[in-house]
């Protein structure tokens, strides 16, 4: 039986190999890991493991005897340097070769770096995408500092909440007019800024990081295109991130912005797969490449469902949750190219939720505190259904009744 070796050790590749040995697959499985540990959750690390309340054993997506029960060999601290096609073989940095029959790329993505030539080397600034990341950052995290969050995306409000709450001083500067303005409407840009702004967070938005100036080799101010200069103690960079393509890339496969991939995750080339944030698939007219747990998971089954010949188009429904203060934001489907935003007041004073149309077709819905508005935008999206934007709008109707009149 030919081997199926998985590249990369996150959410996406253990969602492979899960569904995989779920489907009755029985042929060797290999899964090869860059990190030191083994695979585990990443939302946390801007969550409840940067404020200190959950260890790595929380945090892991299996423990080791899973994967032994399941016969799925797991090399860690491995990473693969080189894909040959015509062989099909990887080869590791360890010099060993595997060969497989079907390979599996999960590869992920990495921060993008502040340039080293503006002070993005200097000490104390620091990105946040993996274990290591956040356990560098950690010591750091002490009551009184001043800490600077470069980005107003997801990742970077949460690590500003989680400073807040440990009674550091903290500033979020963003290019943009706003912060989460690629992701989010502006109301719910709104609400996030007035939460951070209540828990002492200063927000400079239209505001980007001219550079970083160090002291000593250890980052000491920051100077933004406002023309300030900010004394802080550290930072953090959160900009974003690129999809690893490299490896795809080297061996020839087709890639943009992502790997590309097909409805069942087949890459340009049918023995090899691509899953998670580093694969691109079709999306309406286009391709669409999501960094969510959510679309790592369920494209990594189709993946899965197709390597055992039982293919099944995947459809993505993403959702994605975050977590800041004791708010709580759920947020299901693709706001990309809405026309129309209706808002809608939640049961309780911080509750809302905002539900986003292209014209009359219903993409998405943010929920902020309001988990039966998320559920039931969810199962909308699910079966394709769009609300009556006027029924919607009125504060009257309740949601739950009215989204299951359109379900049955
Ligand atoms: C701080 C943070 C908070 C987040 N919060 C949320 C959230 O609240 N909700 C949500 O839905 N999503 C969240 N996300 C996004 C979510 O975690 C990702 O979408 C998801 O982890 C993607 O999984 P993946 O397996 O595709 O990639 P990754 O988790 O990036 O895993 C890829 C792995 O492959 C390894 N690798 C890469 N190249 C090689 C190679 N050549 N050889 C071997 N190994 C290799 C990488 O080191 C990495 O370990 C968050 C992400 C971060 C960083």
């Amino acid at each position: 039986m030919s081997a199926i070796v998985i590249v990369g050790g996150g959410q996406a590749a253990v969602a492979a190999a899960a569904r995989l040995r779920a489907l009755k697959v029985e042929r060797p499985i290999t899964i090869i890991a860059d990190e030191a540990v083994l695979p585990y959750q990443r939302p946390p690390l801007s969550k409840s493991y940067l404020l200190g309340g959950a260890s790595l054993t929380d945090i892991l997506l299996r423990p080791a005897s899973w994967y032994a029960d399941l016969g799925i060999e797991i090399l860690t601290g491995t990473r693969v340097d080189h894909i040959d096609r015509n062989r099909q073989r990887v080869t590791c940095d360890t010099g060993e070769e595997r060969a497989y029959g079907t390979l599996v790329l999960a590869t992920g993505g990495s921060p993008r770096a502040w340039p080293a030539t503006l002070g993005g080397n200097l000490g104390g600034v620091y990105v946040a995408r993996n274990k290591a990341d956040a356990d560098r950052l950690m010591p750091e995290m002490i009551p009184g500092k001043t800490m600077l969050v470069v980005g107003g995306g997801y990742v970077g409000l949460e690590a500003a909440a989680v400073g807040a709450e440990l009674g550091l001083n903290v500033t979020v500067i963003e290019a943009d007019a706003r912060i989460l303005n690629r992701v989010a409407s502006s109301a719910t840009s709104d609400f996030l800024r007035k939460l951070h702004v209540r828990h002492g967070v200063s927000i400079k938005e239209s505001t980007g990081l001219v550079r970083f100036v160090g002291n000593n080799g250890r980052v000491a101010e920051a100077e933004t295109s406002d023309g300030s200069i900010l004394p802080i103690d550290f930072a953090i960079v959160g900009i974003g991130i690129t999809p690893n393509i490299g490896l795809a890339e080297g061996c020839g496969l087709a890639v943009m912005n992502g790997i590309l991939v097909d409805a069942f995750g087949r890459t340009s080339d049918p023995n090899v797969y691509a899953v998670g944030d580093c694969a691109a698939f079709p999306y309406g007219q286009g391709t669409v490449r999501l960094e969510c747990v959510q679309n790592a998971i369920d494209l990594a089954e189709a993946a899965a469902a197709s390597i055992a010949g039982s293919p099944k188009p995947y459809v993505p429904v993403p959702w994605f949750w975050s977590d800041q203060y004791d708010a709580k934001l759920q947020i299901a489907g693709l706001n990309t190219g809405y026309t129309d935003v209706l808002s809608r007041a939640g049961k309780t004073a911080d509750a809302r939720s905002l539900w986003y149309f292209d014209k009359e077709r219903f993409l998405a819905v943010d929920a902020i505190n309001d988990g039966k508005s998320f559920v039931m935008g969810k199962k909308l999206l699910a079966r394709g259904i769009s609300p009556s934007r006027d029924i919607l709008a009125d504060p009257d109707i309740d949601v739950v009744g009215y989204v299951q009149s359109l379900l049955r």
